[in-house]
């Protein structure tokens, strides 16, 4: 018997929806053609490009005069800002500081390092046990020489939802610019730039239902980022290179998709991962939630299970055929407990026993179901041939 696949790692890649790939397929058949040629081939692709194009415009609230930038992804995204800001507000300005905190992302984390070798003064701010930073925190941090805050909207490990408009207010008054990673809530939560505080916004597709290598950057009206990518005029001469047109149009499905999936997040798949973590905590003993519970992405759920170790779990959870991390997907493979639960000021013992489960608007019930009687088998035979494991 074909064993049922059931996949709860959504917050580490997530499967083309059906229609994105449908709209997708006639771009790489007849529809071929260069969007730039000024022929018929050209032609008949601009159009659609056009709406794609539109449909992440309003996945995020922007205006017609702000930039959205189709690129290839999150890390993109993020790379263009920090190193954008380098190139004109640091060398200009003689700002040279940064704020971010300790729980980005790797392509947030790892191109600030860089920029520490160029001289840039980095402050990463410390989350709080909900695992989060305060507009608070950011506003203290904020110094003359500041050029740029760059805070993630939510975490890809604990779902944990920053305060991000109350961030940006707080950068915008004191004439900082802000920047931040979506990519965690695009499709999750509501998201908008209309109130003018945000200046950079990164998203990646593959995160809610697009193909994997496209992803889109936020510029607000009137703010001057250079192209990491020089170029052609594509992009309004923010990103040169020849029209991803394919997955572009995945893209466009995927944004207006998202946007029609909110109330479905909300609810339903809200109530699926609440079950599925007040059951776990219900019915076994020793294990708790990592992070705040109150302000969360609706599909995420980070569960430690006392005395045993995360990568046993998640082996045995794929013997059984589920699919879940112990953190980000960068991270695993090594023997290091997650950063982002560290930052949390949780001990390695409960870090390393840590499992994310993270949901999608194709999860299912009865899954779930399914879901809760593995975990249960599992964690009991792990507890089981444990030498150190001690109810109570
Ligand atoms: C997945 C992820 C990224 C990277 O996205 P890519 O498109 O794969 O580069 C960046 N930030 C966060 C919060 C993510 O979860």
């Amino acid at each position: 018997m074909k064993q049922e696949r059931i996949y709860l790692d959504n917050n580490a890649t997530t499967m083309v929806a059906p229609e994105a790939r449908d709209a997708m397929l006639p771009f790489l058949g007849e529809k071929y053609g260069n969007p730039s040629s000024l022929h018929a081939f050209g032609g008949e692709i601009r159009h659609h490009l056009a709406e794609a194009h539109d449909h992440v415009y309003d996945l995020i609230d922007a205006l017609d005069q702000d930039d959205v930038v189709i690129n290839s992804c999150a890390t993109e995204g993020n790379n263009t800002v920090l190193q954008g800001v380098y190139h004109t507000v640091v060398r200009n300005n003689a700002k040279n500081h940064i704020i971010t905190s300790n729980v980005e992302h790797p392509s947030v984390l790892n191109t600030c390092k860089f920029l520490e070798t160029l001289g840039v003064q980095v402050t990463y701010l410390p989350v709080n046990k909900e695992g989060i930073v305060t507009a608070e925190q950011v506003a203290n941090a904020i110094i003359d020489r500041t050029a740029l805050v760059s805070i993630m909207w939510a975490n890809n490990e604990t779902g944990a939802v920053f305060p991000v408009e109350a961030i940006a207010q707080a950068a915008k008054a004191r004439g900082v610019l802000f920047h931040t990673d979506a990519t965690q809530v695009i499709g999750k939560l509501p998201v908008s730039v209309r109130d003018r505080s945000i200046d950079f916004l990164t998203l990646s597709g593959h995160k809610f239902h697009a193909p994997k290598g496209v992803g889109a950057l936020f510029v607000k009206a009137g703010v001057r980022l250079p192209p990491l990518l020089f170029g052609g005029e594509q992009m309004g001469g923010l990103r040169g290179g020849t029209h991803d047109v394919h997955n572009m149009i995945g893209l466009g499905m995927a944004a207006l998709l998202a946007k029609k999936g909110i109330t479905d997040e909300q609810t339903r798949i809200r109530a699926l991962r609440d079950k599925l973590e007040s059951t776990v905590l219900r019915e076994i003993s020793d294990t708790g939630v990592n992070g705040g519970t109150q302000h969360r992405t609706p599909n995420t759920a980070n569960i430690w299970f006392k005395g045993v170790e995360g990568e046993a779990v998640l082996w045995d959870l794929n013997e059984h055929g589920i699919a879940a991390s112990t953190g980000s997907a960068c991270a695993s493979g090594n023997e290091k407990a997650s950063y982002v639960l560290l930052a949390l000021g949780i001990g390695p013992e409960i870090a390393h026993s840590s499992i994310r489960f993270s949901l999608s608007r194709y999860t299912t019930e009865a899954e779930i179901d399914t879901a809760l009687e593995t975990i249960r088998t599992v964690i009991e035979r792990l507890r089981n041939i444990s030498f150190t494991y001690k109810k109570g």
